[in-house]
């Protein structure tokens, strides 16, 4: 399912279909028609009808500039701000009817207010623990076993705000996981951190979701979610803009462009004649859009070249994000 920028426009969201049900793969987590409007002064219709679910084993990518609705789903989600509307289950059971399910969520919020700085990561695994309902021995067996598995074991008596960002958010990831939830909702966990963080935190999330959990994260660092997402879901201005299997999604904006390479330098009368038939030349790169049967007339005209390579241009998640959102910034402000 994927709509346009047009269709998800200023006054309210494209008619956002219900999330289908029937499908063989474990659903942890769904959410129906997720409504929030903050009236706090100024009204903000900051999530105007938001389904989506999570499914066991799959991590899914939740993306949107900033201002889309991304940090207030996943509070709805985590139970953390009611909702005005729609409806969440974890696990079959409706969160507004039992609370306690929130139990099989673990949630890492934006920001640097998942920890107690002054508290070791020990002593904040433990108290996160207890607080979630782990008797006190089993709370500390887990702390220190998560700690040990996120490489944190020699930090784990040195105070959070002693420890590198990178390690912060292994120590925030590790107390949202101290009850052992089966969803895992991460809100810009990437942030700040360096290629080797970003590498760790990939490792750490793939083991997670190997485990049979279903983990969403919402980033702006694309090739994470590209590395990582099973499935894609875009917001944008508090509606669905998108929301489908990654492969798909690439697949689909990748048939729209060839690319030939020539072994040789183009000369002028075959680069106007190229550019005269659709294509884009970049030295010895062209660029044929359209599908298959398409690029035969450009093919043509370089059939007494030494042609090195033809193949279709594979999309990246950054160019199919930013032709969803019709060029707009992945950082722009709301
Ligand atoms: P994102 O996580 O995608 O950046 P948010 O969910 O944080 O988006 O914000 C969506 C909209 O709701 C924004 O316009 C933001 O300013 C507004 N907003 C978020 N939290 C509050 C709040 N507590 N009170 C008022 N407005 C809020």
């Amino acid at each position: 399912m994927i709509g346009t920028p047009a269709s998800a426009g200023q006054t309210g969201c494209w008619n956002n279909p219900p999330v289908e049900t029937g499908e063989s793969k474990k659903v942890l987590l769904s959410a129906q028609g997720l409504v929030k409007t903050y009236r706090h002064g100024r009204v903000v219709q900051a999530v105007q009808g938001v389904s989506l679910r999570l499914v066991a084993a799959e991590v899914l990518a939740f993306l949107g500039p900033n201002g889309a609705g991304k940090s207030t789903c996943i509070k709805m989600l985590a139970g953390l701000v009611e909702p005005d509307g729609g409806e969440i289950e974890v696990l079959g059971q409706r969160l507004a009817r039992n609370p306690g399910i929130k139990r099989e969520i673990g949630v890492v919020l934006e920001g640097n207010r998942n920890l107690y700085w002054r508290m070791t990561p020990l002593e904040n695994l433990i108290y996160f623990g207890r607080l979630r309902g782990i008797g006190y021995k089993e709370a500390r067996r887990r702390s220190i076993e998560l700690l040990e598995r996120l490489d944190l074991s020699e930090k784990r008596n040195s105070l959070v705000q002693q420890l590198s960002r990178g390690m912060q958010q292994k120590v925030a990831i590790a107390a949202a996981l101290v009850h052992n939830p089966r969803i895992l909702l991460l809100d810009e966990p990437a942030l700040g951190l360096d290629v080797v963080g970003a590498e760790s935190l990939k490792r750490i999330l793939r083991e997670l979701t190997a485990e049979g959990r279903a983990v969403l994260i919402a980033t702006h660092q694309l090739d994470i979610a590209e590395a990582l997402a099973n499935k894609v879901v875009v917001l944008n201005k508090g509606c669905l803009v998108a929301d489908a299997k990654l492969n798909e999604l690439i697949a689909r904006f990748s048939r729209e462009v060839f690319e030939i390479e020539v072994g040789e330098t183009l000369s002028p009368e075959v680069t106007s004649k190229l550019e005269a038939a659709g294509a884009l030349v970049e030295q010895q790169i062209i660029s044929a859009p359209g599908e298959f049967a398409d690029i035969w007339p450009v093919l043509a005209l370089v059939k007494d070249l030494r042609v090195t390579r033809v193949e279709r241009a594979r999309a990246s998640l950054s160019g199919v994000y930013l032709k969803l959102l019709g060029g707009e910034d992945v950082s722009a402000r709301p």
